[in-house]
């Protein structure tokens, strides 16, 4: 089968585009930043159109929330049929029942074998704000722990919670205060689990016994590089926890929701949350976030302590109901985990040509190729955004992540079609041969 895209009609950014940037950047503040300058006029399962007329491969699925494809078909026809009905009430002055259905939904889904509760809200900020103010009511305690190089959101109390200071924090201090950061057992910079804890243990010794509500964990990295945490590391925080009272949050808004192979990302490590943490994936682009957990600890913040005027808006809530019915089809996470195959079987040969090829790794449709120096991984985000602009310029869309800006992070739709996915990974791994073969010239 040809695969007819990308097709390019202009260079990118054409000149539609370039206008269009220009008279935002007249009208947008320049602390917004933008991958690609590209402006889109509609998409497909696997592929933004812009406006003009490029079609570009998907490789970002705006930072894994159109999952299920930025156009799908059931999103459409729930939310276009409540944008009939109405848009708004707000949950917290009259009720409506998609609200309703997709706590249930979550509260059956959610890991964990105990009775729980969900509260919906607009952001993944918004969502870990929640869960440390619940967790405080919960426990009485002030502190949160988080992890290197973690990644929870721009607000006040999550860019604090946040690792990396470029550009989330540069300027823009001073921060929460009571935030404690702790390693990540981290396999590639050489940090292994059991000192990861042991250092956990002292942190948690040092502060006292009432001094943490609340320890924060993505099961996969998101911004902070796709780092997969080594196995045992996750178990270990459980345990941990649970030995000094502390409310375990996983913040799977990037890795929930299927994109990981499974349902959820902590699943694969046999790691319950008390309370766990859903975004991005959830609205297929219509904001919704939601946080869900331990019915005794959900409960714990008083009545009209929790809220929002969008918190749960009915359009995103149907948004949910419907990615849903595309997670609840038996046949999606088989399929994801062919992604993953795919994806490994085109960027694993890389790994052993080229000596800048750091790393490969991730789960699902959630992987990502790091690069740095063979001798002292010494990062190099030159060459993650020299291979990045060339991907671009050859109608590929693909994100940059991790603390050194070193890692390409691979977040295609789930539903992207095989023989697109195949494409995309030419363009890319093409991409990378040409610039770690100069990069290895230029070292030589
Ligand atoms: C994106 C993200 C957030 C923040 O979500 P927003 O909707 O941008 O506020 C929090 N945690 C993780 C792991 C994320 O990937």
């Amino acid at each position: 089968m040809t695969v007819d895209l990308p097709r390019l009609v202009t260079e990118i950014p054409g000149p539609r585009s370039r206008e269009l940037h220009a008279q935002r950047s007249a009208a947008v503040p320049h602390g917004f930043g933008v991958t690609l300058p590209v402006f889109v006029e509609r998409a497909t399962d696997s592929a933004l159109e812009d406006v003009d007329g490029n079609l570009l491969i998907d490789f970002a699925s705006g930072i894994a929330v159109t999952s299920v494809g930025a156009s799908n078909r059931r999103v459409r026809e729930r939310v276009s049929a409540q944008l009939d009905r109405f848009t708004h009430t707000c949950f917290m002055v009259t009720e409506y029942e998609s609200f309703v259905r997709v706590a249930e939904w979550l509260n059956a889904h959610v890991p964990g074998d105990f009775d729980k509760r969900t509260a919906l809200f607009s952001t993944g900020a918004e969502a870990v704000e929640n869960a440390v103010k619940i967790a405080r009511s919960y426990t009485g305690r002030a502190g949160v722990l988080v992890v290197d190089e973690a990644y929870h959101g721009r607000s006040l109390l999550t860019m604090s919670m946040t690792a990396k200071v470029h550009p989330y924090k540069t300027s823009f201090g001073p921060f929460a205060p009571e935030v404690v950061r702790v390693p990540n057992a981290n396999p590639l910079r050489g940090v292994g689990v059991d000192a990861a804890l042991v250092e956990l243990e002292r942190v948690v010794a040092d502060n006292g016994p009432d001094a943490f509500a609340a320890l924060v964990v993505e099961p996969i990295q998101g911004e902070g590089g796709f780092v997969v945490p080594e196995p045992g590391f996750l178990a270990g925080l459980r345990r941990i926890a649970d030995e000094h009272g502390i409310v375990l949050v996983i913040d799977e808004i990037q890795s929930g929701l299927g994109r990981t192979g499974a349902m959820f990302a902590s699943e694969q490590e046999g790691v319950v949350g008390d309370i766990t943490l859903t975004a991005k994936a959830l609205g297929a682009g219509l904001p919704i976030s939601a946080v869900t957990g331990r019915t005794e600890i959900m409960d714990a913040a008083h009545p009209g302590g929790l809220g929002g005027t969008y918190a749960g808006n009915p359009l995103a809530c149907e948004a949910a109901l419907a990615v849903f019915e595309v997670l609840e089809d038996p046949a999606l996470l088989p399929r994801v985990r062919q992604v993953e195959t795919i994806i490994r079987r085109s960027l694993e040969p890389l790994q052993l040509e080229f000596d800048v090829v750091a790393d490969v790794r991730g789960r699902g449709a959630m992987m990502a190729v790091e690069f740095a120096d063979a001798a002292d991984l010494a990062p190099r985000a030159d060459l993650a955004q020299r291979i990045s602009v060339a991907c671009h310029a050859a109608g590929l869309l693909t994100l940059t992540c991790g603390t050194y800006g070193n890692v390409i992070r691979l977040l295609p739709p789930l539903v992207i079609d095989f023989a697109v996915l195949e494409r995309g990974l030419e363009i890319l791994t093409g991409a990378i041969r040409a610039t770690a073969s100069d990069a290895g010239e230029a070292a030589a």
